[in-house]
């Protein structure tokens, strides 16, 4: 494994939460670092990893009045610069819908260098928990990822939701709570059945996580009653219905 050096940022993915689910460079980082910039709140048993670091909460979350990502690139910057060792730690993956992409740009233009550690996104291996395959040979043999909302809080504009249902047999969405009876109209408008079986996975790989299962014309209903919330995963497509046999937890 190489060194961390002083004055490197490493741009760490957490995974979902299940702390088991850290890689080797990610709990080597998280015991090095001098400080350990975070994105969105961590299960303390991840935290622990990096007890011997200054904690600096620094993320974004939907609704709540967050750091402006120019601000976090800055600080990211200016903490390399000061010759610490500095993790940033994403939830899953860093570059699955984490604004990973900026944060390296904003570290290349400022010369400061970097490692990215990838790690377990919640479309993946939090489908997993609860027991679905994103894909299966037999089921569905491509799946898309998409996020439910922009930078603006709104779902996407330009997303073609006809092509995107029937594009592949699994349809995973991220940050799609709030737009899930929009999302849902929008992919029977096109033309993917009522039917399709849908399952939202709430704090997927935490103690905490449940699991909704549910069709797409019944889900934006179901999710209210349920009253399942953020962070969920959601999955559309018949791969959900392996759960039934497959759900190992
Ligand atoms: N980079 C992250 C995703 C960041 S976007 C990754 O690779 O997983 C944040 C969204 O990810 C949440 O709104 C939710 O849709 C999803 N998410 C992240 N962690 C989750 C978890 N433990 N359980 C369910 N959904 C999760």
């Amino acid at each position: 494994m190489s060194e961390f050096a002083k004055g490197e940022v490493w741009l760490v993915g957490a995974g979902p939460g299940d702390a088991g689910l850290l890689t080797l460079h990610a709990v080597e980082a998280l015991r090095t670092a001098d400080v350990e910039i975070q994105d969105a709140l961590k299960s303390a048993k991840v935290l622990e990893y990096a007890a011997g670091a200054e904690l600096v909460f620094l993320g974004k979350r939907g609704g709540k009045p967050s750091p402006k990502q120019p601000e976090i690139n800055a600080r990211l910057v200016a903490e390399a610069k000061a010759g610490r060792r500095v993790v940033r730690l994403k939830g899953g993956d860093p570059f699955m819908f984490g604004r990973g992409t900026e944060e390296v740009l904003a570290l290349v233009a400022a010369g400061v260098k970097f490692r990215v550690v990838p790690g377990i996104t919640a479309g993946i291996g939090g489908l997993a928990y609860a027991g679905i395959p994103v894909t299966s040979r037999d089921v569905n043999s491509s799946v898309i990822f998409l996020t439910g909302h922009d930078h603006t809080g709104l779902s996407p504009e330009g997303i073609d939701w006809a092509a995107v249902g029937h594009a592949a047999g699994m349809i995973v969405l991220y940050m799609a709570m709030r737009h899930m009876g929009e999302i849902s109209d929008k992919l029977m408008a096109g033309g993917l059945s009522g039917d399709t079986p849908v399952a939202v996975v709430m704090r997927a790989s935490m103690p905490e996580m449940r699991i909704l299962d549910t069709t797409l014309a019944r889900a934006a209903k179901d999710i209210e009653a349920s009253g399942i919330g953020a962070p969920a995963i959601i999955s559309i497509g018949r791969g959900n219905l392996l759960r039934e046999q497959m759900a190992w937890l």
